[in-house]
């Protein structure tokens, strides 16, 4: 690879990723997406593939050579790599911890080398158990026992949160952190166990939607293109920089009320069933109970926040397919 690239979209092949590159290509940008192929996949850039403006470098955000070369190429870096899914994190938790802590070190390294603006990618899953909803970037986060696997996915996000400050403070690192809560939209899979490509699939199959513990549990779903409009409008707003910023919907909903809301505009007679907990995930799995986002700061910073109401989530859900292998 010898051109030089607008951006570096680690990630950029996996559903958040893709969406990111469609619209930075679309703007005129040129990008190189880093990626391993682990849970992203190649389908979701084909578009873009034999494009000038567009490379796509295989291989691991582990590899420090790897990231080295690439961040030298370009001039800004969007870092999505990480570890993906309820699932995977119970079943794979080195992988999780090594990836995510590992990976975000290597990219800092890379960018501080080059002087390069990075945003990193963190999660509404850093809050943990807190119940000061919304949530308040600047609010405790509540983590549950070690002996939980489950909490590993936040604690090594929350580390590349504290490592991506401390770049910015004592290196003056240009850096922003973004925590992105419940991101969905076309293209989403569900194998790695996100619930909305999981009820639309289910529904569009007529099989029961299986809503997890009593389905009081809530969440904010917000569209994959309006979190992309944030992110670039953030990485674009110089007061962004060494600050934690959440992106997200502040529409509430139960998971009962989602499976409820994705039969209805299916048109499906599939049952809704509740499976215990117990059932559903490895013993001792805790959910979260609410997770909203205050999004003042992301207002202040850009003016806007994600707008798009669940009916009309779903429905373009359901406009543009489920990827193969969702369930
Ligand atoms: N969930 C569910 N049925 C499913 C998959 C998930 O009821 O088939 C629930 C899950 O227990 C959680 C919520 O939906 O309460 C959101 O889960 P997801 O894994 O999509 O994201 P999270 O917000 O937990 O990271």
């Amino acid at each position: 690879m010898s051109a030089r690239f607008e951006y570096l979209v680690t990630g950029g092949a996996g559903f958040i990723g893709s969406h990111l590159c469609e619209k930075l290509i679309s703007t005129g940008k040129s990008v190189c997406v880093l990626d391993n192929l682990s849970t992203g996949h190649l389908r979701n850039i084909e578009n873009l593939l034999s494009l000038e403006s567009f490379h796509f470098v295989e291989g691991s955000v582990l590899s420090a050579d790897t990231v080295n070369d690439c961040v030298s190429k370009c001039n800004e870096v969007i870092h999505l790599a990480a570890a993906v899914g309820v699932e995977n994190v119970i079943n794979k938790p080195v992988e999780t911890i090594e990836t995510n802590v590992n990976g975000t070190e290597n990219i800092l390294r890379a960018a501080r080398l080059n002087n390069t603006k990075v945003l990193i990618a963190s999660t509404s899953e850093v809050y943990g158990k807190s119940w000061e909803v919304p949530f308040q970037e600047d609010g405790d986060i509540v983590l549950g026992a070690t002996s939980r696997n489950r909490w590993s996915y936040a604690c090594s996000k929350a580390l590349d949160e504290f490592l991506a400050l401390a770049y910015s403070s004592s290196y003056d690192l240009p850096v922003v952190v973004c925590r992105f809560f419940n991101t969905v939209g076309p293209r989403q899979s569900g194998r790695y166990g996100m619930v909305l490509p999981r009820f639309i699939n289910q529904a569009l199959t007529q099989q029961p939607i299986t809503v997890f513990g009593n389905g009081t549990q809530t969440r904010c779903f917000s569209l994959v293109s309006e979190v992309i409009d944030s992110v670039l409008a953030l990485l674009d707003t110089p007061e962004a920089l060494g600050k934690v910023i959440n992106i997200g919907s502040t529409d509430e909903i139960t998971i009962l009320e989602l499976a409820r809301r994705v039969r209805e505009i299916s048109g499906s007679s599939s049952e809704i069933v509740k499976i215990p907990y117990s059932e559903a995930y490895p013993k001792g799995f805790e959910d979260m109970q609410r997770r909203v986002p205050d999004v003042s700061r992301l207002l202040g910073l850009t003016g806007s926040s994600p707008q798009a109401d669940i009916d009309t989530i779903i429905r373009q859900i359901i406009e543009n397919g489920i990827p193969e292998g969702a369930l």
